[in-house]
């Protein structure tokens, strides 16, 4: 879980840190926007600013335009002030120098032809001030003149048309044209009669000076041209802004796009985190392989339960579901057959249960169920009937036709446990016991049980070292032909003396060898110790037809079996012919037939091969036709009860009829009794096996019963 924890911190680290580069790239949007946005007012004054300016400009050429007539100061002065002011705010804009150096020079060019538009202002002030005194002086001197009355008519007329004239200048008629000059020379020739008429004429010269001074002030005026300069700042301002405009909208446009694609990858990267919670949440509580729950599903799932039952004590039953051998088709058939076959029987499984029942798969081939609403207990039966069916049918993978069975441990709550370590432990004792029974069967938690699993671990911890202890013995029992009671060969029975545990029968301690593979190496042990006494019976003298020799199919299942039985029996000096294979049909159906070419090979070296424990399981007899085998023994459970039980009695006999009408021989193990013994002779049983003609024993033993078989043969 911390594994799990680590990555989902890492992950919402990972958004966290996106998170903070999105609302700091939003807050550099916000700033900048803010920013363009100041601009965007600071340019609305500064075009204010330029058309105030143009307009007070405007007045201040209005002053020029009024020429001669009445200036007012205060106007004047309103109007400079004004213009300064904002001059200055056109300075202090902040677009001014954002905008460059131009601007600025601008800016000050425009200052500096204000400046002397100002003192241009101030001349015309006084210029203005002295013509309209001038002109007032010289109406009042010619008045002054006519009145002296010693002044000739030429000179009054002339002084008349002078005034005349002069009132023509204000009408803004040209100076040249009016020829004033040429009316003052004349006017000098009398210059000198009079006092008067020489303040005249000196006045009347003074303002014409003036005039003219006026006159060019004016086109003085007109070459400052202020209002170009005002006009084409204006237009460079209003260019620099739109370039600038543009240029702040591409860099806010570029801001928001990234702003939204770090939105969207947020946004992204947040629902995957939410998507990855989910599924490692799932991964943490499911198996990869069957979907089903995993262990800590189930852990959880039973913890909810026993906490709903505090007051209800609602019963329910957990199953423990192990498939038989299932590491040995992982083992020979390779992982990915084994995989799909377990998907395949999850699925069968959950169709039986429902999905009101939890299934969950806690181990390689290990499968828990919680049956929740249950009726009564011949209801679960029932249900693990159906289960054990739906395993038990053949399963297609590729090529191959699979046949697995499972078996199946019960414990109720609250009679067997009341958390769930003990339910599961004791459902896991109740699946041992059921595959001590045989496999593919079930059985009920019983405290006895308990002792039996200590019981398989113990076993499980001998065997280890059982072989290199040299605790292994093989003892043999011999096979007779019926009608003759001659020996027609002998089956290797293994022996294991345990150290610890004392003698353990072969039916216990055969299936642990088998789950944890130590049967491969036995098996060879076996193979080997069987055809050595062979061959020392032979140098004694004892020459037995057939050995037979019990062999898991755990061991054919290795890749190099069939070699490696070669080079025994290459090593030993064997003839094959005398080896038969004894294979139990469990084992057999327990892979399709295709796999089972060993068989042939074996076969075609020589050796027969014999179905053992023949009945207990489920092949039909289509199925055995396929096989390359020539012996079928019928398995003890059936002779037991001969000749009472009825329905035995015919079983044997049905299985006699056919094997021989298919063309194989059969033999019938475990007689015990001259009856027995009897019965099967009627039916006609090739031969025989049990304790009535001989128990197992040690190979020298077996050299003394065999020489000794005249005795009881039957001619
Ligand atoms: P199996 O192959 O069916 O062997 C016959 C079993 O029946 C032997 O038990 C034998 O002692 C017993 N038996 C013989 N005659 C009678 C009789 O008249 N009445 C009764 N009740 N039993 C009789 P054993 O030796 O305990 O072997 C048990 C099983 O262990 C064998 O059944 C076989 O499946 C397995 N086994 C024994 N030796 C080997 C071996 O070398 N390799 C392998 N793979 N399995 C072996
Ligand atoms: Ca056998
Ligand atoms: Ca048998």
């Amino acid at each position: 879980m911390s594994a799990l924890g680590s990555y989902v911190k890492k992950r919402v680290d990972g958004v966290l840190l996106l998170l903070l580069f999105f609302i700091f790239s939003l807050s550099i949007l916000f700033i900048y926007l803010q920013k363009i946005d100041n601009n965007t007012t600071q340019y609305y004054t500064y075009k204010k600013t330029v058309s105030k300016l143009l307009i007070y400009n405007q007045k201040l050429d209005n002053i020029f335009i009024r020429s001669y007539h009445y200036l007012d100061n205060d106007e004047a002065a309103h109007i400079i002030k004004v213009f300064d002011k904002e001059l200055i705010a056109l300075q202090k804009n902040e677009l001014t120098k954002k905008f460059g150096t131009h601007i600025e020079q601008m800016v000050v060019g425009i200052d500096k032809k204000y400046n002397e538009k100002v003192e241009l202002v101030e001349s015309f002030k006084t210029l203005n001030a002295r013509i309209t005194s001038s002109v007032y002086y010289l109406y009042e001197l010619s008045k002054q003149i006519k009145d002296n009355g010693n002044i000739s008519m030429d000179v009054e007329i002339l002084f008349s048309d002078m005034l005349f004239k002069i009132g023509q200048v204000f009408l803004d008629t040209d100076l040249n044209t009016l020829h004033i000059e040429k009316d003052l020379k004349e006017i000098q020739i009398h210059q000198y009669m009079d006092e008067d008429i020489d303040y005249f004429y000196k006045h009347t010269e003074q303002f014409l000076s003036d005039v003219k001074l006026l006159k060019h002030i004016l086109k003085e005026n007109k070459v400052l041209k202020l209002d170009k300069s005002i006009e084409s700042l204006n237009t460079l301002l209003e260019n620099k802004y739109l370039m600038n405009q543009t240029q702040e909208e591409t860099i806010g446009l570029i801001f928001f796009v990234f702003a939204f694609i770090i939105l969207v990858i947020l946004i992204n990267t947040y629902l995957r985190v939410l998507k990855n919670r989910k599924e490692v949440f799932h991964l943490a509580y499911h198996d990869t392989l069957t979907e089903l729950p995993n262990r800590t599903e189930f852990e959880r799932y039973i913890e909810t339960l026993f906490k709903g039952k505090e007051n209800a004590k609602d019963a329910f039953i957990v199953l423990f579901i192990d498939l038989d051998r299932f590491k040995v088709i992982n083992d020979t058939l390779g992982h990915n057959i084994g995989d799909e076959m377990l998907i395949i029987l999850a699925r069968r499984i959950h169709q039986v249960l429902g999905n009101q029942n939890l299934l969950a798969r806690i181990g390689g081939d290990e499968f828990v169920a919680i049956i929740e609403h249950h009726a009564d207990i011949d209801m679960v039966e029932g249900l693990v009937a159906e289960v054990s069916s739906v395993i038990r049918f053949p399963i297609l993978i590729r090529e191959y036709t699979l046949n697995t069975t499972a078996s199946i441990g019960i414990a109720r709550y609250p009679e067997d446990g009341s958390d769930k370590h003990t339910l599961l432990k004791h459902a896991d004792s109740a699946m041992y016991h059921a595959k001590d029974s045989g496999r593919d069967t079930y059985a009920f938690y019983n405290a006895k049980l308990s002792i039996d699993i200590q019981r398989r671990l113990d076993l499980e911890q001998e065997l280890v070292n059982a072989l290199a202890k040299k605790e292994f013995s093989l003892n043999y029992q011999p096979q007779y032909r019926l009608q003759t009671r001659a020996i027609t060969g002998v089956e290797a029975l293994l022996r294991w003396k345990s150290q610890l545990l004392g003698s353990v029968s072969p039916e216990e301690f055969i299936a642990v060898a088998e789950d944890t593979g130590l049967i491969v190496d036995l098996g060879y042990y076996i193979f080997r110790q069987a055809c050595t006494d062979y061959m020392g019976w032979k140098s004694q003298g004892v020459e037995v037809d057939l050995i037979a020799i019990n062999i898991s199919s755990v061991q054919l299942r290795q890749v190099d079996a069939y070699e490696r039985f070669k080079k025994i029996i290459d090593e030993t000096g064997m003839d094959a012919k005398h080896i038969e294979i004894e294979l139990t049909e469990r084992y057999i159906m327990e892979y399709s037939t295709e796999k089972l070419t060993i068989l042939d090979d074996l076969r075609a070296l020589g050796c027969r091969v014999s179905i053992d424990d023949f009945g207990t399981g489920y092949s039909s007899m289509s199925y055995l036709r396929e096989l390359a085998i020539d012996t079928i023994k019928i398995d003890k459970s059936f002779i037991l009860e001969l000749p009472d039980n009825q329905q035995d009695a015919e079983v044997s006999k049905a299985i006699i009829v056919l094997s021989q009408s298919l063309g194989y021989e059969v033999i019938a193990e475990g007689i015990e009794t001259v009856e027995q013994e009897e019965l099967l002779k009627k039916y006609n049983c090739d031969m025989g096996q049990g304790y009535y003609f001989a128990k197992p024993m040690d190979s020298q033993s077996f050299v003394t019963f065999f020489k000794n078989q005249n005795k009881f043969k039957i001619d």
